[in-house]
């Protein structure tokens, strides 16, 4: 494959008029995924385009408020829209992932589909599995790097509100409401510009960060009270809920989002991860905090990977052992200097 960089004035002329086009981002669908998606949606529809956005499993609830968000297609309700739509279209859009088998059981439909590619992401060692990409490992979010598309093209006037909320969500979820250092002056001025459109912050930051459910905080206590195991002699701490303890919380998608974050707030803990099993698995979610690197031990152990701060991994081991070979590498990676 020919590996070009979009020029970005030409992105939408690189299109051409009236394209069928597929906008399809990563399993386990987040703020980022979902909000530089539905950005790019409004935008490409407004230029005249057929557009759909697909993912492989469904979006947590504190998304749906975002406009175009009940016309998302997934994977796991509606495979045979999804195959048709990726087998009509002739571009489809990669978003926020930086290799083909991110996208679940999409993958095998990306592989086949006669469709041009392009990757637009952020993530650390892109495989480069697009025809087209625009990729900025040093970027906040894909969202910025959306509006940064859309910016260079004679369209930028097409910015309205349902644009400026999806890319303002994707740029504050990924950046942890503006404090993580990948947050720059540009991403502030991206954030200015979004804001002149008449979006209102506040209400957005509610939407997401105040709708829990009281099931949700009081699953988020629980973790916190009776979970969390802390070896603040190694400066990690680790937090694990069996199926059970989800299902006694009533659990719902996208609740235990940011449960991995609130260990951070001790002072000696550099390191915090959290697990939850389903079905025979064990989902993986690592954060560090500064310099320390957690996507290696991610890529290298547990068949994932991600960004130096914040990164996913995925184990088969039933939880309990899953654990006690996390304590073990995370004793042997942060040895008594962390401290
Ligand atoms: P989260 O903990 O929020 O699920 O994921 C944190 C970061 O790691 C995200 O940027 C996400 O894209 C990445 N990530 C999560 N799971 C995986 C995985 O299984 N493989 C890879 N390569 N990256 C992952
Ligand atoms: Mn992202």
């Amino acid at each position: 494959m020919d590996f070009k960089n979009i020029d970005l004035a030409n992105f939408d002329q690189l299109l051409g008029a009236k394209q069928e086009i597929c906008i399809v981002s990563h399993k386990s669908p987040d703020g980022d995924s979902i909000g530089s998606s539905l950005g790019l949606y409004h935008f490409l529809k407004q230029l005249g385009h057929s557009v759909s956005v697909i993912t492989p499993d469904r979006h947590p609830s504190f998304l749906n408020w975002l406009e175009g968000s009940k016309e998302i297609i997934n994977l796991e309700y509606q495979s045979h829209i999804v195959n048709k739509l990726l087998t009509a279209a002739n571009w489809i859009f990669c978003l926020d992932f930086n290799d083909i088998n991110r996208v679940g059981d999409i993958t095998p439909l990306l592989e086949s589909a006669e469709a041009k590619m392009i990757n637009v992401d952020h993530h650390q060692e892109p495989t480069h599995f697009c025809d087209y990409e625009y990729i900025e490992t040093d970027a906040s979010s894909t969202a910025q790097l959306i509006y940064e598309l859309i910016a260079q093209t004679p369209h930028i006037d097409r910015l309205n509100k349902d644009i400026a909320n999806a890319l303002y969500v994707g740029i504050m979820t990924d950046t942890g409401s503006f404090r993580f250092p990948s947050t720059t002056a540009s991403t502030h001025h991206v954030i200015a510009n979004l804001l002149a459109t008449g979006i209102d912050n506040a209400a957005i930051h509610r939407n997401i960060y105040d709708s829990s459910s009281e099931s949700r905080l009081r699953l988020l206590g629980y973790s916190i009270s009776e979970k969390m195991q802390l070896f603040l002699d190694h400066g990690f701490a680790i937090i694990g809920l069996s199926e059970e303890e989800l299902q006694r919380f009533n659990y719902q998608k996208g609740d235990t989002e940011g449960i991995v974050n609130f260990p951070l707030s001790i002072q000696e803990v550099k390191v915090s991860v959290f697990l939850s099993a389903k079905d025979d698995k064990v989902k993986m979610s690592f954060r560090s905090k500064s310099d320390i690197a957690v996507n290696s031990i991610a890529n290298t152990h547990f068949s994932g990977g991600g960004h130096a701060n914040a990164a996913g991994g995925i184990s088969s081991l039933p939880l309990a052992d899953t654990i006690e070979k996390l304590i073990e590498l995370l004793k042997e990676s942060f040895p008594i200097e962390t401290k």
